[in-house]
């Protein structure tokens, strides 16, 4: 079997080795899902439902080992993989409501004499590909709600953190999940191209980069399948001259350089309306240089803890190259860059896949820092004069996902 190397990203050593999925994998995948189809369809709500209510009991019991897990393979600190935890948890806990969720509805005399009624039935065998930023809560937006419905899965998780998966599957498992219902293939490209092309694969849920998900989008509905694919982002923050300057600046920090930048939901866009400008832009400096940047995780087994640091190391050296790649490219192209956290922070492991935050001002945008999603601890200022100014750069951007407006005095 080919296998490919798993980092700890904050020691640089390698912790593990995945297999890597090919076709005959991703065929015995699908053929256990395939039979395990008939029963776990017919089997009704309230019981699938159970399932997930004592999943959820296990999952507590265990969310110290997950986040450390998630911690020692993406890199980010405890307390944040604490959060990710969560959040999945919350999609296990709605799932749990799946005898109320699947009600159907009936309409009289849609015709005369003519009654309509509408159920939700199971597609059959589904599959899930994901990203490496939240190797358990994405996973966790797609498996719970499949799998109640009465569908079984396929799971394709990000080959750079893979061992959540495994986490998940043990833990279905003795929450007395049938054997077959839930499955992982490991690996990159070659699974999901035969994840594609599979017959008896009815439905795919991708999580990850634009260009993938286009690619995703375009092979799996070329293919007859229903597809919904999630793509890359760029978040914005519009800080108003009226702004709660100091909420402005806790939400930023926490935004831009939380996780080290690798959220979907991060910020990497300041936008600052007015005279505000050289005020944020000096104490974001401060806040970009006083990061505490270290291992986020402290501790083993049952004494896991959270390290204290505000920001882990990126996910591998390669994307830590291309972070500062981008940072490169600013300062080639004329940005001004006020903190620059290319060289290794103090005190960190030698080996490891830090960088500091980087602060850049007077970004325009043809810029490819502005341009590009970077995912990573880079946050960019763009200086406007009004509020009509701010949104227009908005709505002019490719990417979206969220914005937010900090403006009189606190009201966001
Ligand atoms: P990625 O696109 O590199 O990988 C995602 C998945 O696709 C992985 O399972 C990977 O193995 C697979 N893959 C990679 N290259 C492939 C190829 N050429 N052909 C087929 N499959 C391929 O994304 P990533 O770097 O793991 O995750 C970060 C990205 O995910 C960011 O762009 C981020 O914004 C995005 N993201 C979006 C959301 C959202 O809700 N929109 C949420 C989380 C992450």
């Amino acid at each position: 079997t080919e296998m490919s190397p798993v980092f700890n990203p904050a020691t640089g050593l390698i912790t593990a080795r995945v297999s890597v999925g090919h076709l005959k994998d991703v065929a015995a995948a699908v053929a256990a899902a395939k039979a395990a189809f008939p029963a776990w369809s017919s089997t009704t709500p309230l019981r699938r439902a159970r399932v997930m209510f004592k999943f959820k009991e296990l999952l507590e019991r265990d969310a110290k080992k997950i986040a450390a897990c998630i911690s020692s393979e993406h890199g980010k600190v405890f307390s944040d993989a604490m959060g990710e935890f969560t959040r999945g948890l919350e999609v296990v806990e709605f799932a749990c409501g799946a005898p109320q969720l699947l009600k159907g509805e009936f309409s009289e005399q849609v015709g005369t004499g003519i009654d309509a009624y509408s159920f939700r039935q199971p597609l059959g065998v589904v599959a899930g590909i994901t990203p490496f930023n939240f190797p358990f809560m994405v996973p966790l937006w797609m498996i719970p709600v499949a799998l109640v419905c009465g569908n079984t899965f396929v799971l394709k998780p990000s080959e750079r953190d893979p061992s959540c998966s495994l986490l998940i599957a043990q833990l279905l498992q003795e929450a007395g999940l049938p054997d077959g219902v839930f499955n992982v293939v490991q690996g990159g490209k070659i699974a999901v191209d035969a994840l594609l092309h599979h017959p008896d694969v009815q439905a795919i849920s991708f999580v990850g980069s634009t260009p993938i998900a286009q690619y995703l989008y375009t092979t799996g509905t070329a293919a007859g399948k229903r597809v919904q694919a999630l793509g890359g982002a760029k978040n914005h923050l519009v800080v108003m001259p009226d702004a709660d300057l100091q909420q402005a600046v806790d939400a930023l920090t926490g935004a831009a350089f939380g996780s080290a930048g690798e959220r979907c939901m991060a910020i990497s866009v300041a936008v600052a309306v007015g005279e505000i400008a050289d005020t944020l832009v000096a104490q974001l400096a401060q806040r970009a240089r006083a990061l505490k940047i270290g291992t986020g995780l402290m501790g083993s087994g049952e004494n896991v803890a959270d390290s204290g640091m505000d920001m882990g190391p990126l996910v591998t050296a390669t994307h830590l190259a291309k972070v500062k790649e981008y940072v490169d490219s600013g300062v080639a192209q004329g940005a001004t860059l006020v903190v620059d956290g290319r060289n290794r922070p103090a005190d960190v492991p030698p080996e490891g896949f830090f960088m500091g935050g980087c602060l850049f001002d007077h970004v325009t945008p043809e810029m490819r820092i502005y341009q590009e999603e970077i995912f990573g601890p880079v946050l960019v200022v763009l200086r406007v004069d009004t509020f009509e100014q701010a949104l227009a750069l908005i709505n002019q951007h490719t990417f979206g996902n969220g914005t937010a407006i900090f403006t009189l005095n606190g009201n966001t």
